[in-house]
Formats: structure tokens, sequence, C-alpha cells
């Protein structure tokens, strides 16, 4: 059976929090396959963990990829900063893959980013890596593709559970576990009022319901007090982010300056966008070009901003009120670094201190043991394309790695599978529960 079909048997997504289905990746042809170990999200360790202890697995993983794509080359994006597991990976490297360290600035794990660093090719503006001859997979994703070329099915995924709990770790789950056994299994929250940063503080989004569950593509979450500044700023109404950027704002570009695209050499400007909010009588519509091509890092809301605006936001409404109005912006200009780039980078420290996250600035080490959850619930959309549809029905009893939710029919998806043994409890139009 060829790489691709055991991909797509195992259901393996892009486990970096993207969710692309991977043995679309492994069937294309390229020149370079890039392993991303970058990790960039305050307080997040999860791949620095699955590198310092499972490096065999994922250098496995890459060279399989290396194969199947008929790449020339292996580029390994790591964080200087971390040393063993530099250290562990490079006793596996093979004379195909070379490491590129990455200093410690966020976004370093943003694939324009890596694909630049490890290259020097600037990926197209609204383009893929395969554009130009690469394919980006998280260290996860490659040490799944290891586990699927001897058949074993995505039923865990790996986490970091990190902030106010009281034994900050990284671990697997099963697929489908809620966050309150997440929770309770990194020695429970340090506080009774809490908000959860489901996949980082950045990138990820908040929750308060700890019935959530962990998906393939669940990286970590970060739980902190319900009145942290960083909840505070992400749970304000988006009616209320526009309205005070539409009054507040002084173009004074900063949001632009530190934005990491527009550094690049796209054509993202936040402060443009910003500008579209006081050109009308409400602020609603927000239609702007220049928010095109950003890619929802972040920095200018929880950085940049001198003023704690949310440009961020009105690019994220911008976007799509613009897919809304089949209005697309096609980059002309040349993709062109900026010269100031390497100066304007942002160090992963300051970023947790301006969110202040410092107090939980902690190492969250591997935890071995073996958790056993008895109840899972799995949603059928856990990637990008078309949910799985259910091949299992109420009562069935199910072993852990069964196939229970399969791609519908040539569409672009992912295969789902029990992450327990035991009895289907419930199938619902969006997911299936399991009981042991
Ligand atoms: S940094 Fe803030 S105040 Fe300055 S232009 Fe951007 S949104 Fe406006
Ligand atoms: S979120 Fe802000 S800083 Fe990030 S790419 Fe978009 S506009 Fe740029």
């Amino acid at each position: 059976m060829q790489l691709q079909e055991k991909i797509f048997n195992a259901g393996i997504v892009g486990a970096g929090g993207a969710g692309f289905p991977s043995h679309i990746k492994a069937k294309s042809k390229v020149e370079f396959v890039l392993a991303n170990g970058a990790e960039c999200e305050p307080l997040i360790h999860k791949d620095y963990e699955l590198m310092l202890n499972f490096p065999k697995e994922i250098m496995r993983g890459l060279e399989l990829l290396i194969d199947s794509t008929s790449a020339k080359k292996g580029y390994f994006g790591i964080k200087e900063k971390n040393a063993k597991a530099i250290s562990a990976i490079s006793k596996h490297l093979n004379g195909k893959t070379e490491l590129t360290r990455l200093g410690d600035f966020y976004p370093s794990g943003d694939e324009f980013e890596l694909v630049y660093e490890a290259t020097g090719r600037l990926i197209p503006p609204a383009g893929i890596p395969l554009d130009i001859g690469c394919v980006v997979n998280n260290v996860e994703t490659l040490y799944n593709i290891a586990l699927a070329e001897k058949d074993i099915t995505v039923t865990k995924k790996f986490i970091c559970v990190a902030g106010a709990v009281k034994k900050p770790s990284s671990f697997f789950v099963p697929v489908g576990t809620s966050f309150k056994d997440v929770v309770e299994f990194a020695g429970g929250s340090k506080v009774s009022e809490l908000g959860i940063f489901v996949g980082g503080a950045m990138m990820g989004h908040l929750t308060f319901d700890l019935n959530e569950v962990v998906t393939k593509t669940t990286a970590g979450i970060i739980v902190l007090p319900k009145d942290h500044y960083l909840i505070k700023r992400k749970n304000q109404p988006e009616e209320s982010c526009h309205r005070i950027g539409k009054s507040a704002c002084d173009q004074c570009s900063y949001c632009t300056e530190f934005c990491p695209r527009y550094l690049l050499g796209y054509q993202v400007e936040p402060h443009k966008v910003m500008r579209s909010l006081g050109l009308t009588k409400t602020g609603a519509a927000v239609w702007n070009e220049m928010a095109e091509l950003c890619c929802s890092c972040g920095l200018c809301t929880l950085y940049a901003c001198p003023e704690d605006l949310y440009p961020k936001e009105a690019c994220d409404k911008a976007k799509v009120e613009m897919h809304e109005a089949g209005i697309k912006f096609i980059q002309q200009k040349e993709v062109k670094v900026h010269p100031i780039k390497e100066g304007r980078r942002v160090p992963l420290q300051q970023l947790i201190m301006k969110l202040k996250l410092q107090d939980y600035d902690v190492d969250a080490p591997f935890n071995s043991e073996k958790i056993t959850i008895n109840k899972v619930r799995i949603p059928f959309q856990q990637h990008i394309g078309k949910p799985a549809k259910a091949i299992v029905k109420k009562d069935e009893v199910v072993e852990e790695g069964q196939l229970i939710g399969k791609v519908p029919n040539g569409e672009l998806g992912a295969n789902i599978h029990a992450s327990i043994s035991g009895k289907v409890k419930e199938v619902t139009a969006e997911s299936i529960s399991i009981e042991s």
C-alpha cells in the first residue's frame, strides 16, 4: 500500500492547528519537505516535548514524506533555544535533511515565515507552499505518519495544558476527551472561575465551556482566571471592538509596521482596514482589500497597538464581508521582503510580558502515565474539507482504532476512528459519543 493511502486510512490531518488532510500533501511532488517544530504560541510546549521524547518517529515520518513526494531535501525548522530537542533530533538526521535554526520570535511557526527562513523562497500572495515546490508538516503530523506506516490510526492527540493549572504538562489523550478531564489530568485548575484558550493565546479561540473536546488539531489549552487581562481583551463583543476602533484609532500605523505578513512583502495594512471603520457611518462595514492576505496572527491587536484596539478583528471582519460580496484582492506588486524585517521581529519573551502571561511561563514536561477516559465525543469535522459520515449506529460496540466515520466519496476530508473501546451512546449531526 502506498504511503498516501496509509495516511488517508489513518485519518491524519495537520496536527499543528491547520487540519489539512495529510494524504494530499503525501501525493504531491515537491522539491522540499519541511518539518515544522518552530512552535511559537506563548506557553505551548507540546512540539518541544514530542521532539524530545519521540525524535525517531518524527524523523521516520519526515523520511517517508521525502520519499513519497520525491523531494530532494528536507528542512527541519526548530528554535535554537531548544538545545535538548535539537540534540535529540540531530541523532536521527539523515543525509537529506538539514536543520533550520530559528530565533525565539513570534510567529516563527507561520508557514510563510518558515518556508522563507529555510529556503529563501516567498509563497505567492494567497498561495500555498506547494506553489513554490514545498510542503510543510507539523512534527506531530510526522509522528502520526510514522505510526500510519504500521497501520496505526489517529486516536490520540498530544496536547500541552498550561496556565493556571496545578501541573502544567504535555500528554496524549484520546481524541474527543473533554477539557474538564484534560484539566483534571493536569492537576486541576488553580482557579474556580476560568476561561480557556484553545490552541494558544494568539491564534486560538476562547471558551468557557469545559465540555468542549480535544480534536486532532488541538495543540494545547491555556487555562486562565476569568478576570485575566487576555480574557477581557478577547471577550470583547465584536460590535464594540469596531465601535471603539472607529472612535479611537489615531492611524499611527504601528499595527502595520509590526505585521509579519507586511514585513514579508505582502500587501497587508491593518491601519488602512481600521481607517475604513472611521469612514463609514456606523463602523459596521469594514471592507478593505488590505485585509485579504492577513493570517490572523493577532500581533497587531495583542502586541502592536498602543491603544489596545482591535485591528486583527477588523481584518477578520473585512475578509468575511469581502468573501460574502464575492470580492477577492489579488496582489499585483512583487512580494519583496521589507528591509527592516529583521529589526521588527517580536521576541517571544516580550510578547509574553505584553500578554501578562509571565507568571505562567513554565515548562510543561511530558507525562507518560496512561490516561483512562471512559467517555469521549468525537466530532465529524476536525479538519479542512467535508465532515466525515458516521458508519456506526447507537448501541454498537466499537474497538479503539476502529473506523467510525468516513470521508464522503471523492471529497476532501479525513476518516475518524474510535478513540476508546466501548459502546456508541449517541450519533448526532455533529459527533459520535462513545462510553466504555
Ligand atoms: S496601531 Fe492601533 S491606533 Fe495605531 S493605526 Fe493601528 S489600530 Fe490604529
Ligand atoms: S493579524 Fe494583524 S499582524 Fe497578523 S497578519 Fe493580520 S494584520 Fe498582520
